[in-house]
C-alpha cells in the first residue's frame, strides 16, 4: 500500500519542477478536484517564498468554498494511562514508571459533567493499550457511561474513539455501541523509522498498525481518522504517505478518510525532543496543512491543543475544519486540572477554556460548531462525501452550526455573549442560499431561544 520507492521517486521527480509546472497544479488545484501523487510533490518541494504565498492563499479560498467560515469544536477524554507498548515518542511508554491508572464508569461520567459544563458535545475518547487492564468492553462500557451521561443541557452527542489498532470483531462491537470516527494515527508511514520509534507491544507490527482501517471498513465502521504524528520522519515523504493510503481507502472502499489529524510531536515523560531529528517548523507545518487542503478538499483536518493559540490562528484560515479546545491530556485530567497532579500523555501549547476560544472564533468571524447531525442521520463514509462535493455543506452543516452555536450562547453565554452571537446569526443567515432552509433554521432558532434543543 505504501510503496517506499514511488514516493522518494516523486519527491525526486518533484525537485526538477518548474515556475510553470508550479502554477499548472495551483491552477489544478483551484478546481476542488483534489491533486495527483505527481501534483503534491510538486507543492511540497516548492520553496519560493511567493509560490508558498500563493499555496496558502489558494487554500483559504477553497476552505471558504466549501466550509464556509464553521468550525467543528470537540474535546479528547483520556480513559486509560496503562500501555503495554514501547514508543519512544510517549508519555505512557512502558519504560515510563509513574502511576497508571483508568476511570471508572462513575468517574468517567464525573469528567463528562465537566466536559459538558464547559458545552462541549463532541468527545475524541483516549487510551493507552492493553488489552487486559483497558480490554473492549472496558471501551465499550466507557462509551455508553458517556451517551448516557446528562447534565441540564443534554449530553454528549457523538463519541469519536482513538485507541490502538485491533480485530475486525472489536471494531464490529464499537459500530454497534455508536461511535463516531474511529481515528489512527500511522505516526510514521516510513517503515524503518516505524520500528525504531515502536520497540515493543502489539503497535511495534507496524503491517498490522497500518492495515487498521481495512479491518474497520470489513467491520462497517466508514467514517475513520487518519494521521501522522509529524517529526518521526520526513514530512514530505509522510504528507505523500498519507495521500497514497487515502487513495488505497477510496480505491477499495468507496470513501477515504474522513478526517486527517496533523498532531506535531511534543515534549513527553521519559523523552528528549533533541532525539528526534525531523521535528517539523512552523512554516513547514502551515505548508503541511495548506498543501493537504488542495489535495483533499472534502476530507476534514483536525488541529489539537499541541499547537500555540497563534498557529492554530493561522491554520485555521489555511484548511483546519475541526479543533479541540480546553483539553487536558491526562486521565482524570478534567477533574484533576486544578491541583495538575495527573500525568498528562504528552505537553499542550493552548491552555484556553473553550469559552475563549469560541469567543475568539466568533470575533474572527468564525462560526463554532458543536455539529453531530450527519452521524446520527447515518450521512456517514461516501454519504458524507457525496453531501461534501456536491456543495451542500453550507445547506445542510451551516444551519446546523448557527443553531448549535444558539444553543451554546443560551447555555453557556452571559448577555454580552448571547447579543453577540445573535448579531453573528443575524449577518451569517444568508449563506444560506436556499429559502426554504433558510425559513426552517430561522424558526428552529426562534424554538431554541424558547428552550427546545438539539434540533437538526
Ligand atoms: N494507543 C492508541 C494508539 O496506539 O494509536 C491511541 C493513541 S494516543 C492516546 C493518541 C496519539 O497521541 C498517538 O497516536 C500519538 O500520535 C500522539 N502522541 C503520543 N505521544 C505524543 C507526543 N509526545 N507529542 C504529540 N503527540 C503524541
Amino acid at each position: 500500500m505504501i510503496d517506499h520507492n514511488y514516493i522518494y521517486n516523486l519527491l525526486e521527480e518533484g525537485k526538477k519542477s518548474t515556475k510553470k509546472d508550479i502554477k499548472m497544479v495551483l491552477d489544478k488545484a483551484r478546481k476542488k478536484k483534489g491533486l495527483s501523487h505527481e501534483d503534491i510533490a510538486i507543492l511540497l518541494q516548492a520553496e519560493d517564498k511567493k509560490d508558498l504565498e500563493e499555496i496558502f492563499k489558494i487554500a483559504g479560498e477553497i476552505k471558504n468554498s466549501i466550509y464556509g467560515n464553521r468550525i467543528v469544536i470537540f474535546a479528547p477524554l483520556y480513559l486509560s494511562s496503562y500501555c503495554v507498548n514501547k514508543c519512544k515518542y510517549c508519555g505512557y511508554n512502558l519504560d515510563n514508571d509513574f502511576h497508571r491508572r483508568k476511570l471508572s464508569r462513575q468517574e468517567i461520567k464525573e469528567e463528562v459533567m465537566i466536559l459538558e459544563s464547559m458545552g462541549h458535545k463532541r468527545l475524541a475518547l483516549e487510551a493507552g493499550e492493553d488489552p487486559v487492564n483497558c480490554d473492549i468492553d472496558y471501551i465499550l462500557d466507557s462509551i455508553d457511561a458517556v451517551y448516557e451521561t446528562y447534565n441540564e443541557n443534554g449530553n454528549i452527542r457523538r463519541v469519536n474513539i482513538n485507541i490502538a489498532a485491533t480485530t475486525v470483531e472489536n471494531y464490529r462491537k464499537l459500530k454497534e455501541a455508536g461511535i463516531g470516527t474511529y481515528i489512527l494515527f500511522q505516526e510514521t508511514y516510513h517503515k524503518p523509522s516505524y520500528e525504531n520509534m515502536h520497540l515493543k507491544g502489539p503497535k511495534a507490527n507496524y503491517d498490522y498498525h497500518l492495515t487498521a482501517f481495512n479491518r474497520a471498513m470489513e467491520a462497517g465502521i466508514d467514517d475513520v481518522g487518519g494521521g501522522v504524528l509529524f517529526g518521526l520522519y520526513d514530512y514530505k515523504f509522510e504528507v505523500l504517505a498519507l495521500m497514497l493510503h487515502n487513495e488505497y481507502l477510496e480505491k477499495e472502499y468507496g470513501v477515504g478518510f474522513h478526517t486527517i489529524s496533523v498532531p506535531r510531536i511534543k515534549k513527553a515523560e521519559g523523552m528528549d525532543l533533541n532525539e528526534f531529528p525531523y521535528m517539523v517548523k512552523d512554516d513547514e507545518f502551515k505548508k503541511i496543512v495548506a498543501i493537504i487542503r488542495l489535495a483533499v478538499p472534502f476530507t476534514g483536518i483536525i488541529l489539537s491543543t499541541r499547537e500555540s493559540h497563534e498557529m492554530r490562528k493561522e491554520v485555521i484560515e489555511y484548511g483546519v475544519s475541526q479543533i479541540s479546545a480546553g483539553s487536558c491530556t491526562g486521565v482524570g485530567g478534567y477533574k484533576e486540572y486544578e491541583k495538575l497532579e495527573e500525568k498528562p500523555q504528552f505537553e499542550l501549547s493552548d491552555s484556553r477554556k473553550p469559552f475563549e476560544v469560541i469567543k475568539e472564533l466568533i470575533d474572527n468571524g468564525h462560526v463554532p460548531s458543536y455539529c453531530t447531525a450527519c452521524y446520527r442521520m447515518g450521512r456517514t463514509g461516501d454519504r458524507f462525501m457525496e453531501l461534501a462535493k456536491s456543495g451542500e455543506i453550507q445547506n445542510v452543516c451551516y444551519p446546523n452550526a448557527l443553531m448549535t452555536l444558539q444553543e451554546y450562547a443560551m447555555d453557556y453565554g452571559d448577555e454580552e455573549f448571547k447579543t453577540s452571537v445573535e448579531n453573528m446569526i443575524d449577518k451569517q443567515i444568508i449563506n444560506i442560499k436556499r429559502e426554504d432552509i433558510r425559513k426552517l433554521v430561522l424558526n428552529n432558532l426562534d424554538r431554541i431561544r424558547k428552550g427546545e434543543r438539539d434540533l437538526y
